[in-house]
Parts: structure tokens; C-alpha cells; sequence
């Protein structure tokens, strides 16, 4: 009899040993995983808008939420006709050049609005606003006289040198009207428009003939040859920009093109 309370006990026992094993081994599978290192944030990639190249974004060059891979592909023009280190604020107002033409004149002009408030104050803004026609013409009793016209032009430089470009090179802007460069009419059909924002009584800032100069050389990488003329000399009974106060011997310096090149000659005017 004893030995069967004995058997019992030990069978029991094992019993409970066999549970006891069992849920220690589902404790340790609950056990939480230890926890791995925080992997890094995989770095955003971009593309360049010139070659389509991808890379790190850290190592672009970034201008108006568009990336560069290089200063070359920055400082060009890409094949729709815009530059790369310009912020682009696209104007509604241009057409198409006439078939086969192709730019071979830069009309300088200058810009300012209201005229000349840029001696006070930062104001390019008005005139993004004027060539996207969204001047406001309540907020000037001058933009109330001007704010129905639509022009435009491919670039305007601002007083800090700041390069904005409204239509692309290979579209007309409506920048030069009524005008005959040598003869040649209708100067918007083969003609690329420089704003330089100043107001025909100040002289221009040092940044405006470098960011002047840059843009001219991109230009010629594309359109050469290309002739230069201010819009006083292709409009001379309308217009008197970009003025006196443009200097055109500095402007030869600066971009190093040919006096042939500026068949209105160096003088101011
Ligand atoms: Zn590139
Ligand atoms: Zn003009």
C-alpha cells in the first residue's frame, strides 16, 4: 500500500516538474526582443533638375526648391529655356517667338515700383506682382494707373543682385513694345529682356553688374552671337532706360564681350 502512495507522489511530482518546464519556457519566448540600436534615417535622395542625376540631398545644391548636382548644372540654362540660379515666377504674359527665331539682341531696361521706393525699402515683390498681373491697385495711387497692362520680361535683377526669371528664353516677353533695333521691328520677337530694378536717378548696385554679368555669360554659352541694346535705344521717342546712370563702359568690362557687340556704343545715355 505504501508503495503505491509512493508511486502516486512521485508521478505527481514529475507532473508538476513537466509544467513547471513548460511555462518557463513560454516565459522566455515571451521575453520582449532586446531592443536594436536605432537604425539611422536613410538620407532623403534628390534629383538634379539639369541632368536628372540622382543624389544625396546634402550633397545638392539647392536654389528655389529645385536641386543642382554642381554649380556648372546651376549656372546654366536647361533645354526649356530657364536658368538655374534664378527663382522662376512664371508670367502669363508672353506668346511664341515666330517660327525658326532664335534670340540674338538683350534689351536692358530698368524697373522700379512705385518708382523708386527700393531707396526705402525692400519692394521687388510689386514688381513679381505687376509681371504675374497681380499688382494690387489699391496699394499705390500708381498701381492703380499701370496695374491693368500686361508685360513682362524674361529677368529682372533686383537691388541686391537677386536674379528672377518670368518667361522662359525660347518665348517672346513683353518687355520691349513698339521698336527697331538697326532697322530690325518688333525687337520682342528675337529679343531677350533684362529688368534691372532702379529708377533712371540712382545709380546701379555692384551686385546688379555682377549678377548682370553671370547671366550674360550664360546667355552667350546658349545664343551667341548676341548684340546688346538698352530700351532707349530701340524705343527712343518712348523710352529712356535704363538710363544715364547705367554703365555701359563697366558692363563691357564686366562680361568682356566686344564693343561690336554694343552697336549703341559705350557712352551713357
Ligand atoms: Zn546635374
Ligand atoms: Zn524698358
Amino acid at each position: 500500500m505504501f508503495k503505491w502512495l509512493l508511486l502516486f507522489a512521485l508521478g505527481y511530482f514529475f507532473y508538476r516538474w513537466l509544467q513547471l518546464q513548460k511555462r518557463s519556457k513560454e516565459t522566455l519566448k515571451k521575453a520582449p526582443e532586446p531592443s536594436p540600436q536605432k537604425a539611422l534615417e536613410p538620407e532623403p535622395v534628390v534629383q538634379c533638375h539639369h541632368c536628372k542625376v540622382h543624389l544625396p540631398s546634402s550633397e545638392a545644391i539647392a536654389n528655389d526648391a529645385r536641386f543642382y548636382c554642381s554649380q556648372e548644372h546651376l549656372q546654366s540654362l536647361d533645354e526649356q529655356g530657364w536658368v538655374g540660379n534664378a527663382a522662376w515666377r512664371l508670367s502669363p504674359n508672353y506668346d511664341a517667338r515666330p517660327e525658326g527665331v532664335r534670340p540674338d539682341v538683350v534689351v536692358i531696361h530698368h524697373i522700379s515700383l512705385p518708382p523708386g521706393e527700393f531707396k526705402y525699402q525692400e519692394s521687388s515683390r510689386y514688381i513679381v506682382d505687376f509681371f504675374q498681373n497681380h499688382l494690387d491697385p489699391g496699394a499705390h495711387p500708381y498701381f492703380a494707373e499701370i496695374a491693368g497692362q500686361q508685360v513682362s520680361s524674361h529677368f529682372l535683377i533686383t537691388r541686391s543682385g537677386r536674379l528672377i526669371q518670368f518667361v522662359s528664353t525660347q518665348n517672346k516677353a513683353w518687355h520691349a513694345g513698339l521698336s527697331s533695333f538697326l532697322g530690325r521691328e518688333k525687337c520682342n520677337d528675337f529679343s531677350i529682356g533684362i529688368e534691372l530694378e532702379g529708377d533712371g536717378e540712382s545709380a546701379f548696385e555692384e551686385a546688379q553688374y555682377q549678377a548682370l554679368a553671370n547671366l550674360v555669360k550664360i546667355l552667350e554659352g546658349n545664343y551667341s552671337p548676341l548684340q546688346f541694346a538698352g530700351h532707349s535705344d530701340i524705343a527712343p521717342n518712348r523710352k529712356t532706360d535704363p538710363g544715364i546712370f547705367f554703365d555701359w563702359k563697366k558692363f563691357q568690362k564686366e562680361t568682356g564681350i566686344s564693343s561690336e557687340k554694343l552697336p549703341y556704343g559705350l557712352t551713357s545715355r
